[in-house]
């Protein structure tokens, strides 16, 4: 028998809290998203977005004047849809002593972001809607081609400009800088040339009582982001192990692969919601009073279609985003070979502390991971860690040479 952990357990008061915590994210995400979609269909029933429209007709003759009266007004009643199920989700992560944000902070950090969907999304709708007006036809297209930069655009400015609205970065460098030396042994290892200015210290610790890094940016603004937690409640291996699943993401251009992938899946789905607009605004257009779907009356309909979509396309990121992270753990273990004495084990035990740190199920139900998990459950990092062994003989690992 190994002396690490080959299946993830807990012990029986943390798997009860686990399992309730499951259960709590579960209805959360699907009690909300159907929530939001009665809600919008109600709202979009009732003919409010003919009134909303009127309201900005009688102020403004201009239909762009219009479109800044009437997107942020929706943009709020969207906000406000979703706040019953993200405010009941904290107080399930407070209560569980994983979340040990403030309310302050809490409120402050929501009122930024309503702020940044306004500003940003009132933008994305005064265009939409005016590629509705100048090709009703094919403006999904349209839409796509323009979303392509906005969205390379905005994948190298967000580690720049909007994350450090929320959290504080500092380099890894100077935090930390023994850290740095032991983790380029394994930068070393990859044959890499990833400097210390590219790593950075993220306090978390503000709101989040258990540890994390991630793999973000583009270009110029590419980096490795530690939590500052990691570095006090992981040991140095697990850290290692940890900055090695991400070293993975960054080799592996994971970050260019998952653009590549999110504009394939949006050209499918504008398409897909082209047709179903079309076909809702001809149908119920009237009954809802909804002139067309270029007359601002459309709003809340756009939105019912857009979270409708957004729900279905969950589950197509998320198997991308599992087999990107599935393909991190590989590269990680292998690049532990020779840096740490047993990369299975370190491995391993890494996966197990990390769930019972974010108290992970260890048996959640299959088809709510298939449609809402972003990682492999931690079950299954567990297991494959503990049996994945590349340099026994008959194996080859898939990153690395097979030698020494
Ligand atoms: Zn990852």
């Amino acid at each position: 028998m190994p002396s690490f952990p080959t299946v993830y357990t807990l012990p029986p008061d943390k798997l009860l809290k686990a399992e309730a915590l499951g259960h709590a994210r579960t209805l959360a995400h699907f009690g909300g998203t159907a929530w939001t979609l009665i809600a919008l269909w109600l709202l979009v029933q009732s003919g409010l977005g003919a009134r909303i429209a009127g309201w900005a007709a009688r102020i403004t003759p201009r239909r762009w004047l219009q479109g800044i009266l009437v997107a942020p007004l929706w943009l709020l009643v969207l906000t406000a849809l979703d706040l019953p199920a993200s405010l009941y989700l904290h107080l399930q992560y407070r209560l569980y002593g994983i979340s040990v944000e403030s309310w302050q902070l809490w409120l402050s950090d929501f009122a930024k972001s309503t702020a940044l969907t306004l500003i940003v999304g009132t933008a994305a709708l005064a265009v939409l809607y005016a590629l509705f007006r100048k090709s009703p036809r094919r403006w999904w297209l349209w839409f796509w081609i323009l979303a392509i930069p906005c969205e390379i655009a905005a994948v190298f400015v967000v580690p720049i400009t909007i994350d450090p609205l929320f959290d504080h970065f500092s380099p890894l460098a100077q935090n930390n800088p023994a850290l740095v030396r032991s983790l380029g042994r394994v930068v070393q290892r990859g044959g890499l040339q990833i400097p210390p200015s590219r790593m950075f210290v993220m306090d978390a610790s503000r709101k989040v009582a258990a540890p994390n890094a991630y793999v973000t940016g583009f270009g110029a603004s590419k980096r490795i982001v530690v939590w500052d937690t990691s570095l006090t409640m992981e040991t140095p291996d697990e850290i290692l192990s940890m900055y090695a699943h991400e070293q993975g993401h960054y080799v592996l251009h994971h970050i260019y692969l998952g653009m590549l992938y999110s504009f394939a899946v949006m050209l499918v789905f504008f398409w897909i919601g082209a047709r179903l607009l079309a076909w809702a605004s001809a149908r119920f257009g009237a009954r809802w009073r909804i002139r067309s779907l270029d007359d601002w009356s459309s709003l809340g309909l756009l939105f019912l279609a857009m979270s409708l979509l957004g729900f279905v396309a969950e589950p197509v990121a998320n198997a991308f985003s599992r087999w990107e992270e599935h393909a991190a753990d590989v590269y990680g273990q292998e690049a532990l070979h020779g840096i740490v004495a047993d990369p299975q084990a370190v491995t391993a035990e890494s996966f197990q502390r990390l769930g019972e740190l974010w108290l992970e199920d260890p048996a959640p139900n299959p088809l709510v991971g298939w449609w809402t998990d972003s990682h492999p459950s931690v079950a299954e990092r567990v297991r494959f860690a503990a049996h994945y062994d590349p340099w026994q003989p008959g194996s080859h690992p898939r990153y690395f040479p097979p030698s020494p």
